[in-house]
């Protein structure tokens, strides 16, 4: 029989009679297993759901752009950066982190800020937070800080002792949870909020002089947050907001863009520079290493299927390009083996062949072959390995990077500088922050930690008072503690506190 050109089909393409009735041993009789139909449509149903992430779970993305407004070939030889005006296409995602798919938007957490760069020297991802800094700085800790956001393994509910606990026994997270617990911890909408990239990466130029480099985008809609109560409020009213908010905004053609901004130092300025470069708790302060401005990042088009496009969707802080690269820092080098590991997991093995994922502007031409859902011709009659000589890809030489001086003994090293932890974050606290700021900060800590056991509150408050005093003296008091124990644990070393607050 000729198809009809609407008719419904199978998956393979035969069509359909009737797609409301079972077929059945009469009227009321058992369903009879020859309707392929059926089983086809229940089986496929079954699989719908792929894993989510176990991190960055709920998101929304968009397609765009991303235009160069300044020349920085003298640090960087990335072909998408080598031109004022020149446009790359781009796709980002924006996520929350610890909640799972169905979670609400306006939860309390970072946010996810992830872009793909379709360059003609294959796809350049860029996975940051809305956050300049992070919580932990040793790729060890990361599934263990993970499990205390997430839920109490007994009750499956969120747990302010499990939180607190891990956070006020690594002290290196002070300054992520100022951060967090300010009202940037609830923006307003995806649009108005910051992405970082965080880590430190290197550029590196023709020459092959190299340099270390961080990423700010900055919004262009400008900085609006909600405050925990207008957040709370939006859990319950829309779940959705912040994605329905970037949907809606495109669709309109109200199209948000964001600046970036990006802080350099030469090999020679970090060896001599106050804080660790690769200590991802801490920032470069603007008066010393001023931005520079790069470029503009325009979202201008929808995903027209969420699953296909967004959920699908894999960024991963190894996908480089010839003029960028990954320094060393411990929790970038654990994220270039951590994404692609979990891509596989969730995708398969030949997830980069996912139209949102291909490097579509510049074609693959590897010698890895098959695996399950290879649905391209696969290399087709080429060869499938290298050296080979029939012509086929061989590399090129440039796209190596420069050599990297490297020294030092094997081992499991600490951060050596613990002492200046809390530094940033009594900047931030004390000269970043207005009143209100500060206000809003103590009042949505007392509101969380005031979950937690007594002994772990004085822990963590601990922690405020080194910040600052006043900012101790703040989350003591909403709380109730006593502040002449949260100044003795605060003169106490990370060993002794823990042992003097023990359960
Ligand atoms: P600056 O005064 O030059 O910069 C302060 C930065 O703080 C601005 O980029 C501002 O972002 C940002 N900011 C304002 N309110 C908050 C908040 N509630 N949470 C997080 N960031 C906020 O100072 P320094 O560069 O000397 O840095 C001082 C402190 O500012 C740092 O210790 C750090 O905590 C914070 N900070 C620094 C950044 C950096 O890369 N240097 C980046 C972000 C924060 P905006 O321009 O969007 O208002």
């Amino acid at each position: 029989m000729a198809k009809k050109k609407n008719t419904m089909t199978t998956a393979f393409g035969a069509p359909v009679g009737d797609d409301l009735n079972s077929q059945t041993a009469g009227p009321r009789g058992p369903v009879l297993m020859q309707d392929m139909h059926l089983i086809e449509k229940l089986a496929h149903f079954d699989r719908e759901r792929i894993p989510e992430r176990v991190v960055h779970a709920k998101g929304a993305g968009a397609y765009g752009h991303f235009e160069v407004t300044a020349d920085v070939t003298r640090y960087t030889k990335a072909a998408f950066l080598s031109k004022i005006g020149k446009k790359t296409d781009v796709f980002v995602r924006f996520s929350t982190v610890g909640g799972e798919k169905g979670s609400a938007d306006a939860e309390r957490d970072p946010r996810g800020f992830a872009i793909k760069f379709y360059t003609e020297e294959g796809n350049y991802d860029m996975a940051g937070n809305n956050t300049p800094v992070f919580f932990i700085r040793d790729p060890l800790k990361f599934p263990d800080f993970i499990h205390t956001q997430k839920r109490n393994p007994a009750t499956n509910c969120k747990d302010p002792d499990m939180f607190w606990d891990f956070l006020s026994l690594t002290p290196e997270s002070i300054h992520q949870v100022t951060v967090l617990f300010s009202d940037r911890g609830t923006p307003a909408t995806y649009r108005h909020m910051n992405g970082y990239s965080s880590h430190t990466y290197k550029w590196y130029n023709a020459k092959g002089d190299y340099f270390w480099v961080q990423y700010h985008f900055k919004t262009d809609q400008g900085i609006r947050n909600m405050t925990r109560q207008e957040a709370g409020e939006m859990c319950g009213k829309d779940p959705d907001h912040a994605t329905r908010d970037l949907y809606n905004a495109i669709e309109k053609g109200d199209f948000p863009s964001w600046t970036l901004e990006v802080q350099i130092l030469t090999p020679e300025q970090a060896r001599d520079f106050k804080w660790d470069i690769l200590d991802i708790t801490k920032v470069w302060p603007h008066s010393e290493v001023p931005p520079i401005t790069v470029g503009k990042l325009v979202l201008n088009r929808n995903p027209e299927n969420y699953f296909a496009e967004v959920e699908q969707a894999a960024f991963c802080p190894g996908n480089f390009v010839p003029g960028i690269a990954a320094s060393p820092d411990k929790m970038l080098q654990a994220r270039l083996f951590s994404y692609h590991d979990t891509h596989l997991h969730r995708l398969g093995t030949n997830y980069h062949l996912i139209p949102v994922n291909r490097s579509k502007n510049a074609p693959e031409h590897s010698y890895q072959r098959d695996g399950y859902m290879r649905v391209d011709n696969g290399g087709g009659a080429g060869p499938n390995y290298w050296p080979n000589s029939f012509g086929a890809p061989e590399p090129d030489p440039k796209a190596n990077e420069p050599h990297l001086p490297l020294e030092g003994d094997a081992g499991r090293h600490p951060f050596g500088h613990s002492n200046d932890d809390f530094v940033q974050a009594g900047t931030l606290f004390s000269t970043v922050m207005t009143k209100q700021d500060r206000e809003h900060l103590v009042g949505n800590i007392v509101g969380h930690l005031g979950g937690a056991q007594k002994r772990i509150q004085l822990r963590q408050c601990a922690i405020f008072y080194k910040a600052h005093p006043d900012y101790g003296t703040g989350v003591a008091k909403g709380l109730g503690l006593n502040l002449d124990e949260v100044k003795r644990l605060a003169a106490m070393t990370s060993e002794e506190r823990a042992a003097a607050t023990a359960g």
